[in-house]
């Protein structure tokens, strides 16, 4: 194994034994107007409050560099383009005050640009991830997770010539059994920084299982510095999984755990209306809290004792529980603001 590096991106940092980070990618080009970019950048403001920490912005031509420019300054959380091709585009994206760049040195071209773009970063002092994915690799005759790994080692060597340490590493794949073992290799043989994720793994559902699978045995032998989960839907739900994902390993602890019941024929009380009304708000207190919405008398009292904050719908009432003990009982109409004030003021 390689000496362990840590990796900063703007103020967070990243390596071996340091809480892994979540990562989203916004998933459409980049407003013009500033009423617009300024909406934009309080919906990463409320991704932060979920739990987010970096998102990174397709950066496909220059025509976007002033609106990049601008999330750049105003964002909460550090800004990483993402650059395929043309060296000059990782420039102009630097200049624009990218706070880490994401590209795949193999798909730049001669070795100069790559150079040129790494002297960029290190002027700056900004990160780079070397961004592999199982389906742009050079040719060779090794099995994919040794070529992935041992890319990923070449292109590590370059920019160590060329003095750069700050960097990053993803060896993805839309394989969960290849990302898994492309990662091991890789993290067996050195010390920098992983950002893990499967690729194109497919809509929610079908996502986050494969994510959850592959990232959680990775996550739970140490390896992986930051991750996204991949969902062809929306980006809070990425970072939703994430964040749950972390929270279950016991590796984040910020956030509020949700149980809740899934119905059944016994229920007088709709939990999951009731889940659908609250949850959002729920994802963005920052507070290290279990919270319980239980639908009937069977369950509610008994998962409201190991609960926070819990709530027991029965009919037209709710029973609120605080730390075990019942406090109140209220009608359906102010359910949903007595709940979210005692999560609020736990
Ligand atoms: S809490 Fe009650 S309503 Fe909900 S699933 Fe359990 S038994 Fe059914």
């Amino acid at each position: 194994m390689g000496v362990d590096r840590q990796v900063h991106i703007k103020d967070r940092l990243l390596g071996r034994g340091l809480a892994p980070l979540v990562q989203t990618m916004y998933d459409q080009a980049l407003p013009e107007g500033k009423d617009e970019l300024d909406q934009l950048v309080r919906r990463i403001g409320s991704l932060n409050a979920m739990g987010c920490d970096l998102i990174r912005f397709s950066y496909p031509d220059n025509s976007q560099k002033e609106a990049f420019a601008y999330l750049c300054s105003k964002s909460p959380i550090p800004v990483v383009a993402d650059i395929h091709f043309d060296y000059q585009l990782a420039l102009q994206a630097i200049d624009a005050g990218a706070h880490k760049i994401r590209i795949n040195p193999g798909n730049i071209g001669a070795r100069w640009k790559v150079d040129e773009v790494l002297a960029a970063a290190k002027d700056h002092n900004i990160a780079i991830r070397i961004g592999l994915n199982s389906g742009s690799l050079p040719k060779g005759s090794d099995p994919p997770a040794i070529l992935m790994s041992n890319t990923a080692l070449t292109y590590l060597n370059w920019f160590e010539q060329a003095g750069f340490t700050n960097t990053v590493v993803s060896l993805k794949a839309s394989d969960e059994d290849l990302t898994i073992e492309a990662n091991r290799r890789f993290a067996a043989q050195s010390g920098y920084p992983v950002h893990l994720g499967v690729t194109e793994a497919g809509s929610v559902v079908s996502s986050i299982v494969r994510s959850t699978w592959a990232l959680g045995q990775l996550l739970s032998e140490g390896i992986g510095s930051t991750l996204r989960i991949s969902i062809t839907g929306p980006i809070e739900t990425e970072v939703q999984a994430a964040v749950e994902l972390l929270r279950t390993l016991g590796l984040r602890r910020r956030g509020i755990r949700i149980v809740s019941c899934p119905r059944c024929g016994r229920a007088s009380f709709d939990s999951q209306g009731f889940l659908a009304s609250v949850e959002q708000e729920l994802l963005g207190i920052d507070k290290d809290l279990t919270v319980a919405i239980m639908g009937c008398q069977v369950n509610g009292p008994g998962e409201a004792k190991s609960a926070d904050i819990a709530i027991t719908g029965i009919g037209n009432a709710i029973f609120l529980y605080q730390g075990g003990a019942l406090v109140r009982k209220v009608g359906l109409d102010e359910a949903r603001d007595v709940f979210l004030e005692a999560v609020r003021n736990a």
